[in-house]
């Protein structure tokens, strides 16, 4: 592996930590999964400044931990292959037994998962992540969630749109893993990446998070949110562009993040031709670097009304009558995923199961499976005061 050029920054591991004198929660804030994306650790190097500095009073512990450290020395998103794809169960399994040389994010993993388990071993509360990013292109932050209610509490709170569905769409993220562990995870988006507003809005999102999660009084956090809000939309992915290797994918100049576009519009070209627009939305993520694999989602709007349906379901508990449909079984050994028959599944809709907070997982074997989100028991339920 190439030496990290000398003028690029080393950051540490272990950026630093804050509190855990007391029992409360364990909020971990990741900056640089990708090593482009430095602006969240900038941001928790700066709140763990400001806290150290005013000796805030806190409940619970801070940590915060770099992602990918050789990829964040040299300013690129990944070295041998992109740190934020490798947390499925395949390759974690195989951790340690693959005869050929670990590559460089390989590496990372082993170190970053080290951390992260030692500190979920020692914690004296629920656990809270946030998963610090930026995008290649211009516009406004966002916030990513699996939809369960404990995320969507953290997620409220930052002032920000609000995407589901994400999960579905990107295999072997950290958000994944820590979501399947039962812990709380927040996504952020901060904005592009050399943007200095990305900082500030990352550092906003930090103090939102640990406010929320109860560590701080609202009145002490120093910049706890971004602007004033209107209410901020919550979005779903509807499309999601993947690119083949060889594609030579190109974006059309100049679109931004929840940019509309219409059915049929002209978005980018690769080998094959032109890429149009689905379906009219609004885009996300259009890629503007050389490194990566998606190249635009497209996302719209969902409705309150759904988004308080889902609510009153799910304090229903109406999902424990799912396996009494036909066609729809329990799994043998995963308690929280469901087995269902593909011919079910083209009319027993997707927004069905997402309604009771249900994912799609991979196809099995010809069978759709699907796995509902679940947290530790009594974990910043809905509504709930701050513990
Ligand atoms: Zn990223």
């Amino acid at each position: 592996m190439p030496e990290p050029l000398a003028q690029s920054p080393n950051f540490p591991r272990l950026l630093g930590s804050y509190g855990g004198d007391t029992p409360g929660p364990l909020v971990i804030g990741i900056g640089g999964m990708h090593g482009n994306e430095p602006a969240g650790v900038f941001a928790l190097q700066q709140v763990l400044h400001s806290l150290h500095a005013r000796r805030l009073p806190f409940r619970g512990k801070l940590l915060a931990f770099t992602g990918n450290r050789a990829a964040l020395a040299r300013d690129c998103r990944y070295i041998d292959e992109d740190f934020n794809r490798l947390w499925g169960p395949e390759h974690l399994e195989g951790i340690g037994k693959r005869c050929t040389e670990p590559t460089s994010e390989e590496q990372e993993q082993r170190e970053l998962l080290a951390a992260i388990e030692t500190a979920l071993a020692q914690r004296k509360g629920p656990a809270v992540f946030l998963d610090l990013h930026t995008t290649s292109a211009e516009g406004q932050p966002f916030v990513v969630i699996g939809d369960s209610l404990p995320n969507r509490r953290f997620a409220f709170g930052l002032q920000a749109p609000v995407i589901l569905g994400l999960e579905e769409q990107l295999e072997g993220t950290l958000l994944n893993y820590l979501s399947e562990q039962g812990h709380v995870v927040i996504g952020f988006e901060g904005g592009q990446h050399a943007s200095p507003s990305a900082v500030q809005n990352h550092i906003a999102a930090i103090w939102s998070v640990l406010t929320t999660a109860g560590c701080l009084r609202s009145q002490n956090a120093p910049e706890k949110t971004l602007p004033e809000p209107p209410v901020y939309p919550v979005l779903e992915i509807r499309y999601h562009h993947l690119i083949q290797a060889g594609d030579d994918f190109a974006m059309e100049p100049g679109f931004t993040n929840f940019q509309p576009v219409r059915r049929g519009q002209l978005l980018a070209r690769d080998r094959h031709g032109q890429i149009r627009a689905q379906e009219s939305g609004q885009i996300l993520m259009p890629l503007y670097q050389g490194q990566g694999a998606d190249g635009f989602f497209l996302v719209r709007t969902v409705r309150q009304f759904w988004l308080r349906l889902a609510v009153w379901l799910r304090h229903l508990r109406l999902e424990r009558l799912l396996p009494l449909l036909p066609g729809v079984r329990r799994h043998p050994d995963q308690a929280t995923t469901l087995i269902v028959e593909p011919r079910i599944a083209r009319w027993f809709v997707m927004e069905i199961f997402h309604l009771l907070g249900f994912r799609k997982k991979r196809p099995h074997a010809g069978k759709l499976l699907v796995s509902r989100r679940w947290h530790e028991p009594g974990v910043f339920e809905d509504g709930e005061p701050n513990p």
